[in-house]
């Protein structure tokens, strides 16, 4: 890990504190990061983990060292730091997280000015003045000063307010139970929800770096705690958030947990009755059930490679005012291109109330999918000539190969072939109307990658 002149993956910088991702690391991060800002005022900011606090002071070492002014947020979710980035019209952020990852992990994320993670060239800038010992230090007189941000999540609050219909909400009087993960997300989106005129139910709402109540990573098989309250206590709405609240999965008043892509799928579909012709943005592993209601509402899907920076900046560089992802992440473009589980609440109970109806009628209303899923082990290094081969044998089909290889078939039943950004495997998705239909689309493209892998051996 951090070797061959790389440190930031998919996600920003991730490892194992105190073993991958040390303070002294951090230290030279917050450096290279302050080298390249050039002496620019940065937000500083952080999840709960236990070990943020100590990785965040170590950023902020770097960062005056390097001349960079730091408007200190503590404690706060990430996308109320990505909002504060443009709202205080800062040079960047650097964010303290691991995300939905286990909590021995944490991660450093730098962000751009305009609320976006940094693009990948912009990486390789920080990685080649780490590597490269271009750390620019400053003279003593020149060291950056901290000062406290205040106010960033009432003022992200506020914000998520202006693209609602606060009154036609609030009258609805709507009960949700937040399942906030024992994450940051219990530092806004309650008090999101009160402001909303919500009755709102906590549960994992107490802070604690340690995730104890769940994991961090909003999964079904994570929430059945949440789905069984909603039951109990007969709420209209749960929602459930990862470690640092961007990311939201509803449970409707029945206490079914829909994954994200369907209620993506409802924003999508409003978004379009109310902004026909619009393009979203989504990667290649959501349901087909996006393009279905693209097609459906007059909206057009811009497919992406998968991750949510590509996403972001797919949307920033074609002016797309809709993202989305199946794993809950919602990109509302008029409050910020880069998803934020508050947001994506609001917008849901937005829908709830101007539509009167409850969250399981308004899912019922879309197409349904079966979703199977499978890995074949490959190789790392056969991967890429795997997918050449597919990509051959697939030629004639109906197919993008954005991400992997996705084929589209006649019958509405899909498949992607993706190989895996961290285990030596491929993936496989596959999507049909029938649960047989997915699962005989797994077995017949479990056989011919493992054929193609051992021809390649060969
Ligand atoms: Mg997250």
């Amino acid at each position: 890990m951090f070797s061959a002149r790389r440190l930031f993956g998919t996600n920003g910088i991730r490892g194992v504190v105190n073993k991958e991702l040390t303070p002294e690391l951090a230290v030279k991060i917050g450096c290279a990061t302050g080298t390249f800002f050039q002496c620019g005022e940065l937000i500083v900011g952080h999840d709960a983990r236990t070990s943020s606090p100590m990785l965040a002071r170590a950023v902020v070492a770097g960062l005056n060292a390097t001349g960079c002014n730091v408007l200190f947020a503590g404690m706060t979710p990430t996308p109320a730091l990505q909002y504060a980035v443009k709202n205080r019209k800062v040079d960047g952020a650097v964010i303290i997280t691991a995300s939905h990852n286990p909590p021995e992990y944490n991660g450093i994320k730098v962000v751009w000015s305009d609320g976006i993670e940094i693009s990948r060239d912009q990486e390789i800038e920080i990685e080649n003045i780490f590597f490269g010992n271009a750390i620019r230090y400053v003279e003593w007189n020149k060291i950056g000063e901290v000062q406290t941000l205040t106010g960033g999540i009432d003022e992200y609050i506020e914000a998520i307010k202006e693209h609602v219909d606060v009154a036609k909400i609030a009258k609805k009087h709507y009960h949700v139970v937040v399942d906030a993960a024992n994450s940051v997300a219990a530092l806004a989106v309650p008090k999101l929800l009160r402001n909303l005129g919500c009755k709102v139910s906590t549960i994992n709402a107490n802070v604690d770096g340690t995730f104890p109540s769940r994991p961090p990573e909003p999964r079904p098989e994570n929430l059945t705690e949440l789905a069984r309250t909603v039951r109990a206590v007969n709420a209209d709405v749960g929602v459930a958030f990862d470690g640092d609240a961007d990311r939201a999965i509803f449970v409707d008043e029945t206490g079914e947990i829909h994954w994200g892509d369907k209620t993506f799928a409802l924003v999508e579909k409003y978004f379009l009755i109310k902004n026909p012709g619009e393009r979203i943005v989504s990667p290649i592993s959501s349901s087909t059930l996006v393009k279905d209601v693209a097609d459906a509402y007059g909206g057009e899907i811009v497919w992406t490679k998968v991750g949510s920076v590509t996403v972001s900046h797919t949307m920033k560089k074609l002016n797309v005012k809709l993202g989305g992802e199946e794993n809950g992440g919602i990109f509302y473009g008029p409050h910020q291109a880069v998803r934020d589980g508050g947001m994506a609440t609001a917008l849901i109970l937005d829908i709830m109330a101007d539509t009167n109806k409850s969250l399981s009628s308004l899912l019922g209303e879309l197409p349904s999918y079966f979703i199977e899923k499978g890995k074949v082990e490959c190789p790392n290094e056969l991967k890429e000539k795997v997918l050449e081969k597919i990509i051959e044998q697939t030629r004639g089909l109906n197919t993008s190969t954005v991400d992997g290889v996705k084929i589209w078939f006649d019958d509405k039943s899909s498949i992607l072939v993706r190989p895996s950004g961290t285990e030596p495997l491929y993936r496989l998705y596959a999507e049909a109307k029938t649960k047989e239909k997915a699962e005989a689309l797994i077995q017949e493209f479990s056989l011919k990658l493992k054929r193609i892998i051992d021809s390649v051996k060969g």
